[in-house]
């Protein structure tokens, strides 16, 4: 008989499913059509019922099967019982039988920090941008991004009622990441993809030095990641403060699972124990492919603005 599955694997498996969950609740509260909008730090940092919904089921969810990992959620919910339908006790059995690259079939519970990010692009979501929006799970271990689930809830929401409504993209350093098609961006083009909704003088000074060919404005940091890995855009220029460690843990575990690189845009790498300020200060350089070309552009003085 098989031996049992490493505990990353099962809770790679069980995240799918959650995040599967996630993805019926951020469509069912839209669809309901009251948004619930709650103003946070201000009228460009929002949370909606779903933000609050997807938290509880997400942490909820996993802290019933993984009771000693560390799951930190983006939202600040007052404490109270979650309700037995928000509850997903299911599993990927796909992922389950994949084997466990051979550095993390050691790691126990107490070892784990899940990154959380209910609902990321909530401004676009309150705006209709159905497809900018992802449900992030993202998983670190020693304080780094070693495994990650992107659940996209409204892909394919513009290809007609035939099409498969949404997506679950994964992946685990060492083994690779599924559930979408890998695609280079075109050659000889740079194409960057930002921030449509916090922009900054800084923000597009950056962005101006690298004389794109090109430049992708949409939300989500999520989102931004897909767009690396599908090819649509070369590289995510983000020179703000404002990205926290829920936005950028799954993104960073998938972009380096198929050998991309994330930074801050001084070229430090994040970490993701649980200690750690959750602020990504200092913004953000990722690229699928040629991190160093877009890394060597980038202006002195717009590193020296950003403090990590
Ligand atoms: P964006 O690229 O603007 O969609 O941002 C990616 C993620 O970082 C989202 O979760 C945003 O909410 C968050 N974020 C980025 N900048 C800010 C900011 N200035 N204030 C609040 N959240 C931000
Ligand atoms: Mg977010
Ligand atoms: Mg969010």
């Amino acid at each position: 008989s098989m031996a049992s599955p490493a505990l990353l694997m099962r809770v790679v498996a069980s995240a799918y499913s959650v995040a599967e969950k996630a993805a019926t609740i951020v469509r069912n509260v839209m669809s309901a059509g009251d948004l619930g909008i709650v103003e946070k730090a201000g009228p460009d940092d929002l949370q909606t019922k779903a933000d609050r919904l997807v938290q509880m089921s997400i942490c909820a969810s996993l802290a019933r099967k993984f009771p000693k990992v560390t799951i930190i959620g983006e939202e600040e919910l007052p404490a109270e019982d979650v309700t037995e339908d928000l509850i997903e006790d299911g599993h990927c059995e796909e992922i389950l039988k994949k084997p466990c690259p051979a550095q993390y079939t050691g790691i126990k519970e107490e070892e784990l920090v899940i990154w959380v990010d209910p609902l990321d692009g909530t401004k676009e979501y309150t705006e209709g941008l159905l497809d900018h929006v992802t449900v992030l799970i993202g998983i670190a271990y020693g304080g780094k991004a070693i495994a990650g689930v992107i659940n996209q809830p409204y892909y394919n929401y513009e290809a007609g009622a035939n099409a498969v409504l949404g997506r679950t993209i994964w992946g685990v350093l060492g083994m690779g990441a599924f559930g979408f098609q890998l695609t280079e961006a075109p050659a000889g083009k740079h194409i960057v993809v930002t921030t449509r909704s916090h922009s900054s003088a800084l923000v597009n000074e950056c962005i101006a030095a690298l004389n794109p060919d090109h430049v992708i404005r949409v939300g989500g940091a999520g989102n931004k990641i897909i767009q690396l890995i599908e090819g649509k855009a070369s590289a995510y220029v983000f020179a703000s403060p404002g990205c926290k460690k829920w936005d950028t843990c799954a993104p960073e575990a998938i972009l380096h699972a198929v050998g991309g690189k994330i930074t801050d845009i001084r070229g430090n790498s994040f970490q993701y124990n649980k200690e750690v300020k959750h602020m990504n200060s200092a913004g953000i350089l990722a690229t699928l492919r040629n991190y160093d070309y877009y890394a060597s552009r980038i202006p002195n003085t717009v590193k020296e603005s950003l403090v990590p």
